[in-house]
């Protein structure tokens, strides 16, 4: 036996321990330590601690896992908690956002023109012309009764505080009211009642309009005055107008549009003849 053969083995000792040796070193290994008592005695106390090194190591290697497996779970739920938040953030901004969109105010008042014109048929044609500029928004008409029992017609823009979607009003549009100058010259709203029985419009009750605003109460502009009288539509506004609006308003006694008269039509929103089909024969 060399003194070689006692260094081999010793370096080879740790592997014969885990089992990690090759049959051939394997057998070298144990004969050694047959042959060789130092080295059979430091086989033994390697045999010994070995193992439990490796169990530290292995517990060491567990916590350390744990430990790991610990902070990746952290910050799995940081991040979790950074995306809730970002969404929560977006939801407010979308939230804060529509309601700005939502919320409406009046177009001032510089920023467009309303001019009234009267059809040979007796209808009032508006003429909304907003400077070459498209808002967003609409336009809207709403009439109401003032302290001193005047009927009083506000024609109107509102304009969201912030503008989301594309800008819906032409920069200038042309529009047939309800409002109807009677023989008298002067505009009425008139609640025009269909009746299903006979297929005709009666107009109900009629109320004579005193005042035609632009604005809202707080600020406006007057446009027409009963007994003023209405410049005459030109064909082209009457064309543009009836392009705009190819079908008479919905409202309570018409929930069926129907299509618009013909220009030389009395009635503003006189069906055709066919257009009522729920109609029910005359009673008598
Ligand atoms: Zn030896």
């Amino acid at each position: 036996m060399q003194r070689n053969d006692c260094k081999l083995a010793q370096d080879l000792m740790p592997l014969r321990i885990e089992e990690l040796l090759s049959e051939e070193s394997k057998a070298f290994v144990d004969e050694h330590i047959a042959a060789c008592p130092p080295c059979a005695q430091m086989y033994g106390y390697m045999q010994a601690t070995l193992p439990k090194e490796k169990e530290a190591q292995q517990r060491e290697s567990a916590s350390f896992k744990a430990a790991m497996a610990q902070f990746q779970k952290t910050m799995a739920w940081r991040r979790i908690r950074y995306i809730l938040t970002g969404l929560l953030i977006a939801a407010l901004i979308l939230a804060l956002l529509t309601a700005l969109n939502t919320i409406r105010k009046p177009l001032a008042l510089d920023k467009f023109d309303i001019s009234l014109k009267r059809t040979q048929d007796g209808q009032l044609l508006e003429v909304w012309d907003y400077h070459n500029t498209s808002y967003g928004g609409n336009s809207y008409t709403h009439g109401g009764t003032d302290k001193e029992g005047n009927y009083i017609v506000y024609l109107n823009h509102e304009v969201p505080l912030l503008q989301l979607g594309g800008y819906t009003n032409a920069a200038k549009h042309y529009q047939l009211s309800s409002f109807s100058l009677q023989d008298d010259g002067n505009l009425y709203e008139s609640d025009l009642v269909f009746h299903y029985a006979s297929g005709s419009w009666d107009s109900g009750t009629s109320t004579q309009i005193m005042e035609i605003r632009q604005g809202t109460e707080k600020d406006y502009k007057v446009l027409y005055r009963a007994g003023d009288t209405l410049p005459a539509a030109e064909q082209m506004e009457l064309d543009a107008a009836r392009r705009y609006l190819p079908y008479a308003p919905l409202t309570a006694e018409n929930p069926a549009a129907t299509p618009l008269p013909p220009a030389d039509n009395a009635m503003p929103f006189a069906p055709k003849q066919e257009t009522p089909v729920l109609t029910a024969a005359p009673a008598n």
